[in-house]
């Protein structure tokens, strides 16, 4: 039998697992806080680093609070409930300045984190599973971490308390008219997802229904209950997605109720999203993200400026009331169609929008003899690619304002620009409280 080992947790890991040092290397163990006295048993035990268990607490941190979600043990959404709100912010601040200074970034450069106000009920965008139990109950909820096991839950405190309601009543409905929910291992069943989208200005909302089969039973009822329950709701979408696939949406849309999309508004300026597009989920929190992104690429009246990874327009329409010029790219069709809307509902002549790869479009535009003063960039966690970054080298904008969801993919991109650039600012943000998200923005100069 193995025996425990006695510790104490000495930092966190990007994830916000505790480390505890066990013959010198590190073990990686959950639901322990920096400075707790341990005993942990070792359960995986690789070359470098290693995972464990705890087994018991000897001390608790004074920055350690009880999650007040039911479902925090279970459920893979949030990872640290359990830290105090400040300790939150300060594992981000921690996170971002070591891995800036991985790759010779100043500390005295990096701005203290921006928290919330209300660290609950931000996510404005939800999508929840639907399953059923052995012996036949629905149920909706999230997925237990790395698992596709569904965790039935009515509700979950980070997202809009709106959103819980509605689905109550989905849930309610596919009881109701026996509606056959998705089972993912045999690829059987009807509902698989419902995806509720709210403008957190305008208080549309949307509801969308994706099922496996081609038509969703029922659908005039559902449409009609789903009103009278909840009159707020602006559009109700059926979603047809029959592949074997983690991804949620499918290619095919019907609308069932009202326009098809809502609408949102983000620091003075209107944006009309799809089902398909993206749009940041906490608007609280993307107003001061995108604030800052705009200072920081200080554009001048005479600037050509590109938003890459643009979704549907926010940035680039921010960016387009300081520049002579801005272009758009952004690879989902549905998004540059929204974002061509939003471009004339807001009365903004000097944007032109592009469906293409960044990389792909920043080689034409250059083989074209284009030349951006300012890049403005917002990549998915997979950051740049190294297309884009080979041909920002070439074209050298004044200044890159870099928006990232993952630190770590953005100290890769830094690395790969330190030739050219200089990290001169660093301004996370705390965009998902509770999670070990970080959003950060970073300024590029020519050195
Ligand atoms: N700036 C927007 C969207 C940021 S999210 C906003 O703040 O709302 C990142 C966007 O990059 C998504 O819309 C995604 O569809 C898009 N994207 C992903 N891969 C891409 C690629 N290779 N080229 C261009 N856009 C891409």
């Amino acid at each position: 039998m193995k025996l425990p080992h006695h510790g104490i947790v000495s930092d966190y890991t990007h994830e916000g697992k505790g480390i505890v040092k066990v013959n010198g290397l590190p073990i990686f163990v959950e639901n322990v806080m920096v400075g707790e006295e341990v005993d942990i048993l070792v359960t995986k035990l690789n070359k470098t680093y290693g995972f464990g268990s705890l087994v018991e607490r000897h001390t608790i941190s004074s920055e350690r609070v009880t999650p007040p979600c039911p479902y925090y043990e279970s459920c893979g959404g949030c990872q640290i409930q359990h830290f105090s709100y400040p300790e939150q912010l300060r594992f981000k601040q921690a996170k971002v300045t070591r891995l800036m200074k991985q790759v010779g970034v100043h500390e005295s450069v990096i701005a203290p984190i921006i928290g919330m106000k209300d660290p609950y009920h931000y996510r404005n965008k939800v999508q929840v599973p639907f399953g059923m139990t052995y012996d036949g109950r629905v149920i909706a909820g999230f997925y237990a971490p790395q698992s596709h096991d569904i965790i039935d839950m009515d509700q979950c405190l980070i997202e809009n308390a709106h959103a819980d309601q509605i689905l109550a009543t989905v849930r309610q409905l596919v009881n109701e008219f026996h509606i056959e929910p998705y089972d993912d291992s045999a690829h059987r069943g009807t509902l698989r997802h419902v995806l509720i989208r709210q403008g957190q200005a305008t208080h549309q909302v949307m509801v969308v229904l994706i099922t496996k089969t081609s038509t969703l039973p029922q659908e005039q009822h559902i449409v009609k209950r789903l009103l009278k329950a909840h009159p707020e709701i602006t559009t109700i979408i059926h979603n047809h997605n029959p592949e074997v696939t983690n991804v949620i949406l499918g290619a095919r849309e019907r609308v069932l109720f009202g326009p098809g999309h809502i609408e949102d508004q983000l620091l003075g300026l209107r944006f009309k999203i799809a089902a398909k597009s993206f749009f940041q989920v906490n608007a609280i929190q993307t107003e001061v993200l995108y604030q800052h992104a705009i200072e920081f690429a200080a554009i001048k009246p005479t600037d050509h400026v590109l938003d890459a990874y643009c979704g549907v327009g926010t940035i680039g329409m921010l960016a387009a009331q300081y520049a002579k010029q801005v272009d758009g790219v952004e690879v989902i069709p549905d998004a540059i169609q929204n974002a061509q809307y939003n471009a004339k509902l807001n009365h903004v002549s000097n944007i032109s929008f592009a469906v293409d790869d960044a990389g792909h479009f920043l080689v034409d535009q250059q083989r074209k003899g284009i030349i951006y003063d300012v890049v403005i960039v917002d990549p998915p966690r997979q950051g740049l690619s190294e297309q884009f970054i080979a041909t920002l080298l070439k074209i050298k904008p004044r200044r890159i304002s870099y928006v990232s969801c993952d630190p770590a993919t953005l100290a890769r991109d830094i690395k790969l620009m330190s030739g050219v650039y200089e990290v001169s600012r660093v301004q996370p943000v705390d965009m998902f409280p509770q999670t070990f998200h970080v959003e950060t923005c970073v300024l590029l100069s020519l050195k």
